[in-house]
């Protein structure tokens, strides 16, 4: 049937520590109707209750938007089937981490509940009520300090599945380069400078060297066909890796590293808190990084809320990318924007 709907509300869940919802990325769960299960015990998620509200979701959504969907990108018109059965699983459920990102939203709003969810997964497997069409991502937390991790990632690649990690680079995972070998596993790694003082700001942690070790070690393993599934971020977090040297250095990194694959994010407290009046020189540096990609055949992919204020832009596009004038647009605009909420 067509309407207007997304991909988690129809097949997805996200398992947090306690609970499991449709998706980890509204904006407004305070407007409710995307949690599933307000409480799961360890290992046990009740997968009848499950498909009951997704139905119910499903049908509230056929007439109108969830209220905590409205305006939400992933919505599209499509032919969407009416099946139980679950694709996309973003796991979310632990808050442990190496890093000490001063973005961070993770360790101070999770609980430290230590539920797993492994043979809750092979129940759903087993119920048949699982299929490897959609993706399953890892958040967290640092995945390859969950104590299921590996388990849970042979058990996905058995199925087949395509699988995005989420990860700090910290560690190197035998497991990772593995699924990446393999071309079922996707790490998004973001350190977020090339200088270890800026990384040692942003992080809290000295892994500078290890990371960017660890980014090339992955890439080293694999087929040039496979490059693009090493994935390096970089979050513009305004007031501290928002100059264009930092970002020059960044990209010519990861030139050297012969990366294929960029992603950019914009830091959520800044993005949120501005998110009608983002400075100009934070898009001239999207614009900057994507020309570059466009240059070296590198993708270039926007994640949340950069995709957030990249549609909501009324800042022209940059056409002119010479050196002096970037320099120039981006230190006058910078100057007075800064990430409000980051805790230094
Ligand atoms: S908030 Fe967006 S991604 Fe999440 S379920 Fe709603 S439409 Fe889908
Ligand atoms: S790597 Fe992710 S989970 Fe870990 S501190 Fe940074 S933002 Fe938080």
């Amino acid at each position: 049937m067509n309407y207007k709907s997304c991909h988690l509300i129809e097949h997805g869940i996200s398992i947090n520590v306690d609970s499991v919802q449709a998706c980890c990325l509204s904006r407004d769960f305070d407007k409710g109707l995307l949690k599933i299960i307000n409480k799961y015990e360890n290992n046990t998620i009740n997968w009848d209750e499950v498909f009951a509200i997704k139905r119910q979701q499903r049908k509230f959504q056929k007439n109108e938007d969830l209220p905590a969907c409205e305006g939400c990108y992933n919505l599209r018109v499509d032919n969407w089937d009416d099946d139980d059965y679950i694709s996309y699983i973003n796991f979310d459920h632990w808050s442990q981490c190496n890093s000490n990102c001063i973005y961070c939203g993770v360790q101070a709003n999770k609980p430290k509940t230590k539920n797993n969810v492994l043979n809750a997964i092979k129940t759903l497997i087993k119920l048949g009520k699982f299929k490897n069409n959609g993706e399953i991502t890892f958040q967290g937390g640092e995945p390859t300090i969950l104590k299921e991790f590996d388990d849970l990632l042979k058990l996905f690649m058995q199925q087949g599945s395509k699988i995005r990690i989420h990860s700090s680079g910290i560690l190197f995972s035998r497991a990772i380069r593995d699924g990446l070998k393999h071309g079922l596993v996707t790490v998004v790694i973001s350190p977020d400078s090339v200088s270890r003082e800026v990384y040692k700001t942003v992080k809290r942690v000295d892994k500078s060297t290890k990371v960017w070790d660890n980014i090339k070690h992955y890439r080293k393993n694999l087929k040039d066909d496979l490059a693009p599934l090493v994935k390096v971020k970089y979050i513009i977090i305004p007031g501290v890796n928002d100059s264009f040297d930092e970002v020059t250095d960044f990209l010519a990194k990861l030139k050297s590293l012969d990366i294929k694959s960029v992603i950019v994010d914009v830091e959520y407290t800044y993005a949120n808190t501005n998110a009608n009046n983002i400075s100009p020189h934070v898009y001239i540096l999207m614009d900057y990084i994507q020309h570059f990609c466009n240059q070296n055949s590198m993708s270039y992919d926007l994640y949340d809320s950069a995709l957030y204020i990249d549609r909501n832009r009324t800042f022209p596009k940059t056409e002119n990318f010479d050196v002096q004038i970037l320099k120039e647009d981006i230190s006058k605009y910078s100057a007075q924007n800064i990430s409000l909420n980051v805790k230094y």
